[in-house]
């Protein structure tokens, strides 16, 4: 889902990280302050300082945003769920849950916490404004945080997977029926069909209301909203089937592996073109001693093929490249999503066991779906 990722800092251990597609939003949101909200609000100021407040304002609301995804990740650590840090991206912010919660209790208090953050902040700023205390030029920024803050609150309490109001949704279906994948079904219908219908509101105001940018903006959103809404779904489904499955289940034993002395052209002509993978697992001496994958032949020139070996270029053996037999089988799938790698070596006290790979794992989970259709759970 992310590009380049930066971390800014941590906050109660929990790392703090803006996606570069942020720093767009950030410039966006303070030319919008800046040109209509403040001008608009407040008349009278000059062009440059209008400018100073857009940026306090948008740097405001990054903190608001911040406040609202820590309040999930400390419930969420609360119960034990583990988090791996809060993104902040074009949308908004994530903070990434590793499980799904445990409870319709667990999800409930994660997931409602985030807009009661939202509207406490709006309150806060509301009062400070409403004193009078502040500064000249504070005053409207502070205002202005106030009511983005009930709008943020307002928006992620839609009914709508997965957003939080979808997710309470969820909880409270989960624990009258039972079933957490017919609650996510029908939540992340929901939120699809949200999607959708901010499509075309989104086309609407392009075509009829002349809103280039607040109408490209909601069709984004959307789209969004429509993939992450039909990914969690999947995301669901895929976990049932593979969590607690052992990688040794799925692994193919017969391996082809490649000696470490064999030259790139004659790995290039009698593996990656005779048996199609784009891994091979490099042996010396009967031992494991890495692999090599097309990405290491990419660079080199066709002359080098005949000088080079593969045991010069291979990769050495790590998380990247292996896995243990024991492992969690959704563990593979993710080190598979994390590299781009479609095999990994199936890797038991130094020795090379088996291959696991993408294709196996979602045959497997292709098969269990739909075996599971009418399964309740
Ligand atoms: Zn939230």
């Amino acid at each position: 889902m992310f590009g380049r990722r930066y971390e800014l800092f941590k906050l109660f251990g929990i790392a703090i990280r803006v996606d570069l597609s942020w720093f767009v939003v950030l410039a966006l949101i303070t030319w919008s302050l800046a040109n209509g909200w403040f001008p608009e609000s407040h008349p009278g100021l000059e062009a440059s300082t209008y400018l100073w407040m857009g940026l306090f304002g948008a740097l405001g609301l990054f903190v608001s945003v911040v406040l609202h995804e820590l309040a999930h990740a400390l419930v969420a650590r609360r119960y034990g769920l583990a988090i791996n840090g809060i993104t902040l991206f074009i949308f908004g912010g994530v903070a990434e849950m590793r499980d799904e919660p445990p409870s319709p209790k667990v999800e409930f208090r994660v997931a409602i916490v985030g807009p009661i953050a939202s509207i406490l902040i709006g309150a806060v700023c509301f009062l400070a404004a409403g004193l009078g205390v502040l500064p000249a030029v504070a005053g409207p920024i502070v205002e202005y945080l106030a009511t983005i803050n009930l709008v943020l609150a307002a928006f992620n309490l839609l009914p709508a997977f997965p957003l939080d109001g979808g997710r309470v949704l969820r909880s409270v279906l989960w624990g009258w029926k039972g079933s957490l994948r017919r609650a996510t079904r029908i939540t992340s219908a929901i939120g699809a069909g949200f999607g959708t219908v901010l499509i075309v509101l989104g086309i609407v105001s392009l075509l009829w209301g002349q809103q280039l940018i607040g109408g490209l903006w909601w069709v984004l959103i959307g789209m969004f909203l429509r993939q992450a809404a039909q990914a969690s779904y999947q995301q669901l489904l895929l976990r049932h089937a593979l969590e607690g499955e052992p990688v040794s289940r799925f692994m193919a034993t017969h391996v082809v592996a490649v000696p470490r002395s064999l030259s790139v052209r004659e790995l290039v002509e009698k593996y990656f073109l005779e048996h199609h993978h784009k891994m091979f697992p490099v042996v010396d001496d009967g031992r494991l001693v890495g692999c090599v994958t097309t990405q290491e032949i990419k660079p080199l020139a066709r002359d080098e093929w005949e000088r080079q070996s593969v045991g010069a270029v291979m990769q050495k053996c790590g998380r990247d490249n292996s896995i243990e037999p024991e492992a969690d089988a959704m563990d593979a799938l993710g080190r598979m999503s994390r590299t781009g790698t479609s095999r990994l070596m199936v890797v038991a006290s130094d020795e090379l066991v088996g291959i696991v790979s993408l294709k196996d794992l979602l045959e497997f989970f292709a098969l269990k779906v739909e075996l599971d259709e009418k399964g309740n759970w």
